[in-house]
């Protein structure tokens, strides 16, 4: 039998390159190492999870073993890849070797942590995968106010699902507005506003000095003296790329697990995609690259090598109060150009010549992306 390509990571990257591999090969071997139980499900619905009345069991599409049936390919759940020899192309897991013909490091990005919270506190979530949806959920049972630190997409969107959920929400934010590195502030005042009005509390240009946890709640302290009492807290202050075991065993990394458009990294046979990757300089935490660079790398590891193309990748924030589309510029010099009536907001990004770099949409406008993205030129042009 020949050797196996092993793919580390069951998140929506490990998974799309399998399904994309299959699709092209049924008789390579797959082998899959992950952290967590091996659940497939998509991400993004973790912050949807109330307005759609979907806890962390409803969120899953299919378990570890109906994975390995559908795609044959065999999962080792609950299992860490410590290190990986480039040389001689093999992986230490449980102090047992694996030989690769080829790896696939999918292993996704981390969030950051506030440096004042314990590891083991169950009042205080970053939520980042189903099993720290799964603990806030238990968490949230039963209980009133959320308090979320940051106010990112990340926090945007889980705050207006809590408010679905009729949760009251507070918001502390570093930034004068939400979403302030997408959106221009015209567009941020839009989801500030719809936000508010469903009842969202904001907190602005404050950081959080401490959050102490009390016999039933949180006391979220800002750095004004304030201090804010909720019953649980959601940290989202950003994710990093995984990308200590690739540096460990000697990958280059910078921001993420470095690498070109053909999507190997600085070791031979070796590949990376998802959260943890920098393809061509850039760290994208979203998931249509993703499914870019599966399809084009299943296709390099059925040897026939592909580079990956990014095409026009607008993002939408999942804030129902106020939707979002995003379609942020590579390239930063231009104006834009706003309307906005306080909820809709049609943001253009031109270069001094007029062409559209990027676009920046809010309520009823978010109709215009279709249009839109057709008028902008691709990351990679065919
Ligand atoms: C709340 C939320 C909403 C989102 N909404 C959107 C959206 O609307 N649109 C969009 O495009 N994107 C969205 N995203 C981002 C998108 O979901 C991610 O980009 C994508 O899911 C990342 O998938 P991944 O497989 O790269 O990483 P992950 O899902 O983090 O998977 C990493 C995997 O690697 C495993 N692993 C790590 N290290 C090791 C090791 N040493 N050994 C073994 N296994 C290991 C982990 O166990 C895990 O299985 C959202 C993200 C969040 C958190």
């Amino acid at each position: 039998m020949s050797q196996a390509i092993i793919i580390i990571g069951s998140g929506m990257a490990g998974y799309a390159v399998a399904r994309e591999f299959r699709k092209l090969n049924s008789e390579t071997p797959l082998l899959m190492i992950t952290q967590d139980d091996g659940s497939a499900y998509s991400k993004p619905m973790l912050s949807t999870g109330f307005t759609k009345n979907k806890d962390a069991e409803a969120l899953v599409m299919s378990n570890a073993v109906q994975m390995s049936e559908q795609l044959n390919m065999s999962i080792r759940t609950q299992t860490s890849v410590q290190s990986i020899d480039t040389e001689k192309q093999t992986i230490l897991v449980d102090n047992e070797t694996i030989e690769y013909s080829k790896l696939v490091l999918a292993t996704g990005a981390s969030p950051f942590k506030l440096k004042f919270v314990k590891p083991e506190s169950d009042r205080i979530f970053s939520i980042n995968d189903l099993d720290d949806y799964r603990a806030f959920r238990t968490a949230s049972q039963g209980k009133k106010h959320v308090a979320i630190v940051g106010t990112g997409l990340i926090g945007c969107e889980y705050a207006n699902d809590l408010l679905n959920g009729e949760y009251e929400v507070s918001l502390i934010g570093l930034s004068q507005h939400v979403l302030d590195t997408m959106l221009p502030p015209e567009a941020s005042e839009c989801v500030t506003k719809s936000l508010s009005d469903a009842g969202a509390n904001f907190y602005f240009e404050r950081s959080v000095v401490d959050i102490q946890e009390t016999v039933d709640g949180v006391i979220v302290e800002l750095d004004n003296g304030e201090k804010i009492s909720a019953d649980i807290a959601i940290s989202a202050i950003g994710l990093a790329p995984n990308t200590k075991l690739a540096s460990e065993s000697g990958i280059e990394t910078n921001k993420g697990i470095t690498c070109d458009r053909s999507l190997e990294t600085s070791a031979k046979n070796v590949y990376t995609l998802g959260d943890c990757a920098e393809v061509d300089g850039m760290v994208m935490l979203y998931v249509l690259p993703m499914m870019a660079c599966a399809r084009a790398l299943a296709s390099t590891l059925n040897d026939e090598p592909k580079l990956v193309s990014y095409g026009v990748m607008p993002v939408a924030v999942k804030t129902p109060a106020c939707p979002v589309v995003v379609l942020p510029a590579s390239n930063e010099n231009g104006t834009w150009d706003i309307e906005s009536d306080g909820f809709n907001t049609t943001a253009l990004f031109k270069s001094d010549q007029g062409e559209l770099l990027g676009f920046a949409l809010t309520g009823d406008a978010t109709k215009q992306k279709q249009v839109l993205a057709k008028q902008v030129q691709a990351i990679h042009p065919e």
